[in-house]
């Protein structure tokens, strides 16, 4: 299989008298056969036509490609990649990552059962990341028994003590340290800097371990950092590795038995036909700078745990969407959908930019048109792609908003009261309808009991 993405051009279609070409791109398990672009083997107008529009659809061979090639590449280690389930967190990706080998990095209640849901043993290889749990959620997890909490503040450290005390429960736990790294990225998804909300100053690390070893029932099992997302340059993967690294000898020197080092997620993928990212050669460059520093560190080595979500999952997901209305205000051309900023706020949110291609390429015309591409909510910032290359789309076409895996439906909401999108999962022919599309009475059962 091929994972870098591929750049096709579409010529005019017999007899249409147009010959300017039209470029569009796929990412790997998004194909065009006969004109048609497929996810896996099965036509997405079909798909469109059998669930609706919008529509998430995952490919479950990229999904499993993505995830091997990341887990072999620490083959030399013993480690687990615990998928970020913030990035995707359908309970049937869950279940087929779980299955694939994956353990879980989560970050709520809510996400905990989530694992639980999807595969019981897995909870086995989950870590309870995050700055404010509640004394709920650290019950819950204590109960559930995962393997690791990342601890992120003093305070938060006594809380989970007393809750083991309660419930006569041992837990590992791991400091998460802020490493203060700068990284590349947009602000709101930098999370490693001295100045943001996360971890602990590495310099507490110590006393803060000491403290912790004082309660009966927590033991100061690791060390953990996280220090961003969509992070492409991997030198600051190299950089937090040697902090870990360092940290975690020290620890250990001062008698704690350390036994997990933690690096968090963060690994970027390219957006845009552009600037191409073979993932293979990308993964193999991250696990290089990881595996640098980890090397060095002496036997018996902590289990490496790597929490990667977008990394896995981003390309191998389109948000497929129907053109309603094609319009010109002045110079400007829109393009509305029947998606929206609820079904994937990330262009507003992040300033990220989707890819959106045509899902048939048998237009009338090769005419090329560049509009904004927007959905029907009341906002300006609803928009899918801006200026995007779109020949000859017609009310009625459906588009495909490509690399939309990670963080498209797990930030979607119902704003606007609009229902969120289903989401299939196809496996070559095999195709599951994995979240059925929401109803207006699912939506609104919770403000009413007259439904
Ligand atoms: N781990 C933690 C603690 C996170 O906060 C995140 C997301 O920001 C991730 C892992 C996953 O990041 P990504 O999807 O960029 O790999």
């Amino acid at each position: 299989m091929r994972f870098e993405r591929i750049t096709l051009t579409g010529g005019p279609r017999k007899g249409s008298g147009q010959s300017s070409p039209a470029r569009f791109t796929r990412p790997p398990a998004f194909d065009y056969q006969d004109g048609e672009l497929h996810c896996d083997r099965v036509r997405l107008s079909e798909l469109a036509a059998k669930y609706g529009t919008p529509l998430y659809v995952y490919s479950a061979s990229a999904i499993r490609e993505r995830y091997r090639v990341l887990d072999r590449a620490f083959d030399s280690v013993a480690h687990t990649i615990c998928y970020s389930v913030k990035a995707n967190s359908n309970l049937s990706i869950l279940r087929f990552l779980s299955r694939l080998g994956a353990g879980f990095d989560i970050v709520s209640g809510g996400e905990l059962e989530r694992v639980r849901l999807a595969r019981k043993r897995a909870l086995e290889k989950t870590v309870f990341s995050g700055v404010g749990k509640t004394e709920d959620e650290l019950l819950l997890a204590v109960r559930r028994g995962i393997v690791l909490f990342n601890v992120e503040s003093e305070g938060e450290m006594e809380l989970l003590a007393a809750c083991a005390t309660r419930l006569h429960k041992y837990v590992n736990v791991a400091l998460r340290v802020n490493p203060d790294i700068a990284v590349k990225t947009h602000p709101h998804i930098s999370t490693g800097l001295a100045e943001h909300k996360f971890g602990v100053p590495i310099r507490d690390a110590s006393f803060l371990c000491r403290q912790a070893s004082r309660h009966e029932y927590l033991d100061v099992a690791g060390v953990s950092v996280h220090i961003g997302s969509q992070i492409t340059d991997v030198a600051p993967f190299r950089l937090a590795t040697e902090r870990v690294a360092e940290l975690a000898a020290q620890l250990a020197g001062e008698g704690h038995n350390i036994r997990f080092a933690d690096i968090g997620g963060g690994l970027g993928i390219s957006y845009s036909s552009q600037e191409l990212l073979d993932f293979p050669e990308h993964v193999k460059a991250y696990a290089e700078a990881v595996l640098g520093p980890w090397q060095a560190v002496k036997e018996p080595r902590p289990l490496l745990l790597l929490e990667p979500g977008r990394a896995i999952i981003a390309p191998a997901g389109v948000l497929v969407t129907r053109v309603l209305y094609v319009k010109a205000n002045g110079e400007r051309r829109f393009t509305v959908v029947d998606a929206a900023m609820n079904d994937l706020i990330r262009p507003v949110l992040y300033g990220a930019r989707h890819e959106v291609a045509p899902v048939s390429l048998d237009r009338p015309a090769w005419e090329s048109s560049r509009s904004d591409v927007v959905g029907p909510v009341c906002e300006t910032g609803d928009f899918l792609a801006r200026d995007a290359d779109l020949p000859g789309v017609l009310a009625g076409d459906y588009l495909c908003v490509l690399d939309a895996g990670a963080y498209g439906m797990s930030l979607a909401s119902n704003y606007n009261t609009r229902p969120r999108a289903a989401e299939v999962l196809v496996d070559g022919r095999r195709v599951r309808l994995v979240r059925r599309r929401e109803s207006l009475h699912d939506m609104l059962r919770p403000e009413t009991s007259r439904l």
